[in-house]
């Protein structure tokens, strides 16, 4: 099995559930007393969202670059940056590492694609949800996505700062984002992307009409596919 090196932080809620779930999709995948080889950098998310506001991307790109060579240094051999919106950064990042970088973005359209849908509903940060470094790679892969409207892409956004990435989640919050996937659905999403990776703490297949794709979920078990590749 390859180690895969997380770099993660992007909060520590959502680093907290790659951990769990790439522990329980190993186990459930061989069985016994298995686990998986994991390398996790978690970064203080106050910095990061500092760099964000003060929109400093070369600054934070020039962290995130020197965490995925310190990880890769350290013996991981495939590399997920646990966030969404710092996939805006891919490039920087991954400037003079040579493992690969399991994109987000492209392991979830590849899940939409081949479950036969074409209009993903995208429920993430504004800077996910409005710029083109997502947007554009899930047109390339043939995907048509909504975004939600001007104010509900606002209280998406405060939502994920204010209260997820605190491990707050609240009836309030939930019965909000329900609304919002609710109106993606009649503007005619036939599917949803959890498009931050804190999302999945409100939203789930039990609280939204239509298939959900949870980008933390396709990512840990994509990496975990290609961590067993050959071995
Ligand atoms: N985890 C979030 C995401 O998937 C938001 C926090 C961040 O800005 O990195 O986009």
């Amino acid at each position: 099995m390859k180690t895969i090196g997380i770099l993660g932080g992007m909060s520590a809620a959502s680093t907290q559930t790659y951990y769990r779930e790439l522990c329980n999709l190993t186990r459930e995948q061989l069985g016994g007393l298995h686990s998986p080889e994991l390398l996790i950098r978690s970064l203080d998310f106050a910095n990061i969202e500092a760099l964000q506001m003060a929109g400093d991307w070369d600054a934070a790109g020039k962290v995130l670059n020197a965490e995925a060579i310190a990880l890769e240094r350290g013996g991981a051999e495939l590399l997920v940056l646990a966030t969404n919106t710092m996939h805006k950064l891919a490039e920087p990042t991954m400037r003079d590492v040579s493992i690969p970088l399991i994109h987000i973005a492209d392991a979830t359209a590849q899940a939409i694609v081949a479950a036969k849908l074409t209009s993903p509903g995208l429920m993430a940060t504004a800077f996910t949800m409005e710029q083109s470094f997502y947007l554009d790679r899930l047109t390339d892969a043939g995907l048509n996505a909504l975004v939600p409207n001007d104010k509900d892409r606002a209280e998406t956004h405060r939502i994920i700062y204010d209260e997820l990435c605190k491990d707050i989640t609240t009836t309030e919050s939930e019965a909000a984002y329900i609304a919002i996937a609710e109106r993606l659905v009649e503007a005619g999403a036939d599917c949803l992307i959890l498009g931050c990776t804190e999302v999945g703490m409100l939203l789930n297949e039990s609280n939204v009409s239509v298939p959900v794709f949870d980008t933390t979920l396709i990512h840990c078990a994509t990496a975990l596919e290609q961590a067993l590749e050959n071995t």
